[in-house]
This record gives structure tokens, sequence and C-alpha cells, in this order.
């Protein structure tokens, strides 16, 4: 039996996990409010993160349990050393893998067309605010240019579709009508994706996706339009265009519309624990397996003992007032 029917069988009606989200490092050259305290979160020292080689060793053997898409991620993935080179260590494992990166986009015109040389497929920008202070004070310390430079640089080197990702926060940033021009000068896709208050906030800042739509139809009129490869996770993720635009708007809203029975995701954080659920408080410490010297074989076990957990247990809802566990902050775990 293949390992996604062996899912399918231990959960019936689940998805199949075949999206991996790697965490490259903890670090981030930003510090978005919502993401990090303003003193920013303790660093995982060098030896604490996986080397390239430990997490190649590791996506090689989620590949042979029925990984198909690999997204890298952060902290900041582009201020780790060395991106590029391990986007065509992935690469090389199956040319055939969609690779992709979700980025803030800084780093991303010094490094777009190495990046897609490399073999990367597709890149998420995340940009919550089109007006430079308010990007500044969601940040803390980012230049609004130096992002939206990125994301052209990503369309010219090929990156598509491009996504932008947009968390808004209630009384912050949450006029969504910039980005419906930005859909109409550029052709990428902005997804509104709900903002999760499992972290720094206790849920004043929370503001629905059909908020955020119904404001968004008193300006423009949205029709409902065909979702790009690798939209989100089906039943909490929606799609519209309207005249005019060259790109999509849509609204990811995985606190109104709970998805754990469509969610397909593995995740791997950078310091080495593999988690089947955003809110798995531990995970399981791959790092250690591998530094004990698990084999491809071994590292498969594992992973595919914790998918069929996963596939079994079900839903994962986190409880009114959840938090994750202290330290454990997006910017570790890579959203
Ligand atoms: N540095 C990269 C970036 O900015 O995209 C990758 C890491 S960041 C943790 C990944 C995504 O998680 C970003 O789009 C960010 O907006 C999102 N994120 C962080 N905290 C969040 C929260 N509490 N709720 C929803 N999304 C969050």
């Amino acid at each position: 039996m293949t390992t996604g029917a062996k899912q399918e069988e231990e959960g019936a009606g689940r998805s199949v996990v075949d999206y991996l989200r790697i965490s490259i490092t903890d670090r981030c050259n930003l510090r978005c409010i919502y993401c990090m305290p303003a003193e920013g979160v303790s660093s995982l020292s060098h030896r604490e993160v996986l080397t390239y080689e430990e997490l190649e060793t590791f996506t090689r053997a989620a590949v042979s349990s029925g990984i198909g898409r690999v997204r890298v991620t952060g902290g900041e993935p582009l201020v780790r050393k060395g991106a590029v080179g391990f986007v065509r260590m992935l690469t090389s494992i199956d040319p055939r893998q969609k690779i992709s990166l979700t980025t803030n986009g800084l780093l991303l015109a010094r490094y777009a067309g190495d990046l897609k040389e490399a073999g990367l497929r597709r890149v998420n920008v995340s940009i919550d605010s089109l007006d430079p202070e308010r990007y500044r004070g969601i940040t803390r310390v980012g230049d609004l240019t130096g992002a939206l430079t990125g994301l052209r640089a990503a369309i010219d080197a090929g990156l598509g579709p491009v996504k932008v990702n947009v968390v808004m926060l209630r009384g912050v940033n949450d006029d969504p009508g910039p980005f419906a021009g930005l859909t109409r000068e550029l052709p990428v896709h902005v997804r509104f994706i709900e903002y999760m208050p499992y972290f720094n906030d206790p849920g004043r800042w929370f503001i629905s996706g059909e908020e955020i739509k119904g404001r968004l139809e008193r300006v423009v009129p949205l029709e409902e339009g065909d979702a790009p490869e690798g939209w989100g996770p089906a039943g909490t993720s929606s799609c519209f265009t309207f005249p005019g635009a060259v790109g999509t708007i849509g609204f990811i809203s995985p606190v109104s519309c709970h998805f754990c029975s469509s969610c397909n995701r593995l995740r791997i954080s950078a310091d080495g624990r593999m988690r089947t659920c955003l809110f798995d408080r531990n995970g399981v410490d791959v790092k250690r397996e591998i530094r004990a010297g698990a084999d491809a074989g071994r590292l498969r076990e594992i992973i595919e003992h914790e998918l069929a957990r996963k596939a079994r247990e079900g839903d994962h809802k986190p409880a009114p007032g959840a938090r994750v566990r202290a330290g454990d902050h997006m910017s570790r775990i890579g959203g």
C-alpha cells in the first residue's frame, strides 16, 4: 500500500499529507508586532540549528513518505547564508518536487534570479501594508520600498504565480483597498490571511476574512476566480478577481474556517522538531535522531508513524485562549 493510501485509510476523509514546510532559521530581519515581542526572541545557537545536510536527509525521507511539495521558510529564510544552495540541494532530491519560498522580500532583489536558477518554482512575499509608515510600524524596522523591489524582482525572475501574504490587524492595517490597487498594477495573487491570535496578542487585532471581503466589495465588484496552484488549505481559502485586475485576491481563514480535516502539512522547525500540527507543543525531536545516526529508513519510519497518528487523531482545533509554548513564536515554527 502506498503511503498516501495508508494515510487515507487511517483517517478516512482527511487530506493526505503531501506538503512539507521547512524553517531553515529562526532569525529574521524584521520584528513584526504580531509575530515577535519588541525585544525579539532569543536566537538558537549555530549548533542547535539543523545543518543543510541534516535538513536534506530529513527531506529525502519525507519525500519517500509521500511529500510532493516543499516550502522553505523561517524566520527569514534569505538571511541564512547558503539558502540558494539549499534550494539546489532540495531540487536534486527529485526535480519533480515543487519547491517554494516564503519571504518578506527584503533580500529578493539580490537572490530572485539565483533562486530561480537553483530550481525554485514559486515565491510568497509577506507585505502587510502598502503605506510606508504603517509598514514600518508593523515590521518595527522594515522599509516598504525594499519589499516591493523584491516583489518585482520575483515577478521578473519568473517565480510565479507570485503571492502576496497580508495579515490584517484590526485598527492597524485593516483597509484592503490599496491591495486591490496592487492587483490592478501587478500580476500578483494577494491573500488576506486571518491573524491567528495564539502568539502575542489576546485577540483585539483579529478581523475575519468575511469582514475584509465585505470592506473590499464596497470598493470593487469581486467575482469568483480560479485559484492558482498552491493557494491554501481546501475549505479555508477562496479566490476572486474583478474587472481591470491582472492579479487575484483571496482569503485564507484558518481561524473562521476550521481546517484540521483538510490540513496537508508537515513542518520541521529550525531546531529540528517535526510537527504534524502548528499547535503540537513539542513535536518530535528529529535532530536528536539524525545526530544519533538515524538512517533514511528510520527517519521514514518516524515520519510515517506521526502521519498515521495525525490521520487517526483528527481534530487539533486549539481551545479558546490557546497559546503555543512560550518561545515557540511563528518565527521559529515558520508559519
Ligand atoms: N519571514 C518570512 C515572511 O515574512 O514571510 C517567513 C516566515 S513568517 C513567520 C511566515 C508567515 O507567517 C508570514 O506571512 C507572517 O505574516 C505569518 N504569521 C506570523 N505570525 C502570524 C500570526 N500570528 N497569524 C497569522 N500569520 C502569521
